[in-house]
């Protein structure tokens, strides 16, 4: 039987309920689920997937990817997958994925692809992008309006740190609006599938700590940017970024430009 379906879920799941705390709400529409795999997979690529649930998308991910390692936090959604699993170029390992020690998969090209888990979407994402992985593409389904915030512009609501860092690494796609009646149980909002591909020109020396500078930056968003800058530099240095780069006293983080915090960043460094 087709794991992606609402007869699927419900027979394996029993008597048990989708977990909220882990955030499970499940694909039950086999034609979005097949198309995410096929932007997600390569035949020739392993594919690493991110909660797997009941197998929905790891099964298409299997037909389309050379194989499947899968990170499930859930211990009963581990044990239905290892028993209702054929196929042979799956693996599903019991572990928070935020646990996990990436440095394994540095010495080869990877897909990674999830239906997120809502409530650590923000976390899983922060932890690939700041890993040293060599990422072939990310497909994930985010709620709709994280997926927004990829493509954010500045000073509008949505700019954050972690859509400047996600602009700085990739090229960011909108593949497709997934409603909310494709899920069981269904959340409350729609959803969307976002890829990102990896910029093929990235040569920035300081790149490292760069993300955690432009995090600290956004940290208390309603205050100025030298509100936030005060917490963790000292007072010759913010004078210093101020002055050479001519900043406006009253200026915030979410009315700068990548290029700017790039900028702020080797002014303390230089
Ligand atoms: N892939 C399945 C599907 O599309 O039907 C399930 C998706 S459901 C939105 C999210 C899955 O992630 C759940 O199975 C949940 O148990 C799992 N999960 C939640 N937090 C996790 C974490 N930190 N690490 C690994 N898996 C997690």
């Amino acid at each position: 039987m087709n794991k992606a379906s609402l007869t699927y879920v419900k027979q394996v799941l029993g008597d048990q309920k989708a977990k909220k705390k882990f955030g499970q709400n499940f694909l039950i529409d086999a034609n979005i689920v097949e198309k995410i795999a096929k932007i997600a997979a390569k035949k020739d690529l392993l594919t690493i997937e991110i909660g797997p649930g009941l197998g929905a998308l790891s099964e298409f991910l299997c037909k389309y990817s050379k194989n499947v390692e899968a990170y499930e936090i859930d211990e009963d959604m581990v044990n239905i997958l290892r028993n209702e699993f054929k196929d042979t170029n799956f693996v599903v390992n019991h572990t928070d994925f935020l646990d996990v020690d990436l440095a394994k998969y540095e010495n080869q090209k990877i897909n990674i692809a999830s239906n997120l888990p809502y409530y650590v979407t923000t976390p899983i994402l922060f932890k690939l992008f700041k890993s040293n992985l060599d990422i072939n593409k990310i497909t994930v389904m985010v709620q709709k309006e994280v997926a927004d915030r990829f493509n954010a512009e500045v000073n509008s609501e949505d700019y954050n740190a972690l859509s400047l860092i996600v602009q700085y690494l990739f090229d960011v796609k909108l593949e497709m609006n997934v409603s909310k009646n494709c899920f069981y149980p269904a959340p409350q909002v729609d959803s969307a599938v976002v890829s990102f591909t990896p910029k093929k020109e990235r040569d920035y020396k300081y790149e490292e700590g760069l993300f955690d500078f432009i995090e600290k930056c956004f940290a208390k968003r309603r205050k100025t940017l030298n509100n936030n800058l005060k917490d963790f530099l000292d007072a010759t240095q913010i004078k210093n970024i101020y002055d050479k780069l001519n900043f406006k006293e009253s200026v915030r983080a979410q009315e700068l430009l990548l290029d700017d915090f790039i900028k702020m960043y080797e002014v303390i460094h230089d």
